[in-house]
């Protein structure tokens, strides 16, 4: 044979087959006085054979492909042997039906898995020519050639070490058996494991966690894995065996080419995790693209993550050093307009990382959690409240026991969600900080938190968004002019261009004097002069110095 279409084609006409290479590739008695030699030596005999009987026309060099063998690249030849067949073809219009109903992630892989099935032109060969593997529980009898499949009691049993558990072949009545040699396929075992995982065969309640809510795998396996597992499922239980299906994509290169060692593009798992930690790695897993799509390998956003992870580490030691004197056993907190401006956006965040994951958005939910966090904690809250836990004799114990709950509250909640895509550094600040007074042994077997409506707050956010803003542009002026953050401000005029963005600013101003070391704050309702406010075009701020 030359290809797979000279099978078809001998197969469909029926054409006599004369074997004449062995299994170890060289020539066997059929090819006469070539027996013995290797398939290149015979290649060499015959050309030298053809030249001194002078039928050699002419040599030269043709272009055809070859299969070759993936890991060692030495060319294939397809030798006729009988294999033992699952008729999977049979299961295809179950199988697009089954494929149709599952919920996949992407949602256009299920074509992969419909389009693979409907390609097929033979079943599924389950037995495979090789040392080591599941052996195939079958003998055959030595005088009438009568098949002998063992009983589910006998197994697991090697056919190749023990004898059938019958006296006599049921149709000669014959003692002698031979084994079948060939072991199975190893997609044989993989393509249980949902049912497997639920605890098929043994537990008598297996069904409860089948079929499985998710099979989680990749792009480069729907056409084994996935496919597999259907149609032995089908074939055994007559169910489907997950409900729903996520294909992840392949991980490239940093060249943006397949990784492969010969390419030179190759990163070993242990070197990433060994400089920059597994969270750190998993960040740049969980949010290096849309799920399902294909991911370079990049340095750049695992170091990303690490420094992400280190504002994080920071945080929460800021954090931890003003909860000093709090215990979280208060009824009803003063909360101002910035702790609720944060614990209103801190339930959206909890509701949009929530969907992201339901819907293996995985890259969503990172950049949501990882953006809030970042910016909305670390850059504006935690630097708006400073001044109001600093000075309790200035603000007032309540002010300052607001602003520790709304600290303890959003910074757990960050742990919480971000917990499934970095769970070393959650669990480590969880233990140190609040596994004594949240009581569960770890952060990942704390229920996942639900979103509470009656803390998501529009006004608040607009008016929060506004003194953020304006505290934010101060400070970006006092950076510009290279005047150290603590710089004091003289007087700080706030023109709101409008009365209703006057109240809301008015609603921030002890943050806002606070934060920006105004020592006298005036806010005006009409249009003026001063520095913008982006993007809140008429607000404009003057600030002396
Ligand atoms: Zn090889
Ligand atoms: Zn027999």
């Amino acid at each position: 044979y030359g290809d797979k279409a000279d099978v078809k084609t001998v197969a469909k006409h029926k054409l006599p087959v004369i074997q004449c290479i062995d299994e170890k590739g060289r020539m066997n008695k059929n090819a006469g006085k070539y027996a013995g030699l290797t398939i290149e030596e015979a290649k060499k005999a015959i050309i030298e054979d053809l030249k001194k009987e002078g039928l050699l026309e002419k040599i030269e060099n043709i272009k055809q492909e070859v299969g070759v063998c993936w890991r060692c690249h030495t060319p294939i030849e397809i030798l006729d042997r009988e294999q033992w067949f699952m008729k999977t073809r049979i299961l295809t219009d179950r199988v697009e039906k089954e494929a149709l109903e599952i919920t996949w992630y992407p949602d256009y892989m299920k074509y992969r898995l419909i389009d693979w099935a409907k390609s097929l032109d033979w079943d599924w060969v389950i037995s495979r020519q090789r040392v080591f593997a599941t052996p195939i529980p079958i003998w055959y009898c030595k005088n009438c050639g009568e098949t002998i499949l063992a009983e589910p009691e006998w197994l697991p049993i090697d056919p190749r070490v023990e004898k059938p558990k019958i006296d006599k072949c049921p149709k000669c009545g014959s003692t002698e058996f031979e084994p079948e040699r060939d072991v199975l396929d190893t997609w044989m075992d993989s393509s249980i494991t949902c049912a497997v995982h639920a605890g098929w065969p043994d537990r008598k309640d297996w069904k409860r966690l089948f079929p499985a809510d998710l099979h989680a795998s990749g792009i480069d396996i729907i056409r084994t894995w996935a496919y597999y597992l259907m149609v032995r499922h089908l074939a055994l239980f007559d169910e489907k065996p997950y409900k729903s299906c996520l294909i992840n994509g392949m991980v490239l290169g940093t060249d943006g080419r397949m990784m492969h060692k010969s390419l030179g593009n190759y990163v070993a798992s242990s070197e990433v995790f060994s400089k920059y930690g597994a969270d750190a790695t998993r960040q740049w897993a969980a949010g290096g693209g849309a799920t399902g799509s294909d991911i370079p390998f990049r340095w750049p956003d695992v170091e990303f993550g690490w420094r992400f992870l280190i504002k994080l580490w920071n945080a929460a030691r800021f954090v931890s050093h003003q909860l000093k004197d709090y215990k979280p056993d208060e009824e009803e907190y003063a909360l101002q307009p910035l702790d609720r401006w944060i614990l209103s956006k801190a339930e959206k965040l909890t509701e949009k990382v929530t969907e992201a994951l339901e819907n293996c958005q995985f890259n969503i939910a990172m950049d949501e959690i990882r953006n809030f966090a970042w910016h909305v904690l670390c850059d504006c809250y935690i630097e708006a409240v400073k001044d109001r836990l600093y000075k309790p004799e200035v603000y007032g114990e309540e002010k300052k026991r607001a602003a520790q709950y709304t600290l303890y509250t959003v910074l757990y909640r960050i742990l919480q969600l971000l917990a499934p895509i970095a769970p070393h550094i959650t669990e480590e600040i969880y233990q140190t900080m609040y596994a004594e007074e949240k009581g569960y042994e770890s952060i990942h077997l704390s229920p996942w938190p639900a979103v509470n409506e009656k803390l998501m707050d529009e006004e608040a956010e607009k008016s929060g968004d506004l003194i953020m803003a304006v505290i934010t542009e101060v400070r970006r002026e006092k950076a510009e002019k290279r005047m150290p953050l603590n710089t004091q401000i003289k007087k700080l005029t706030i023109y709101a261009g409008e009365k209703d963005l006057a109240e809301s600013i008015e609603r921030g101003r002890e943050d806002i004097t606070g934060t920006c070391k105004a020592l006298k704050i005036e806010i005006v309702a009409s249009t003026g002069e001063g520095r913008e406010v982006k993007p809140y075009g008429n607000v404009r701020f003057v600030a002396e110095y």
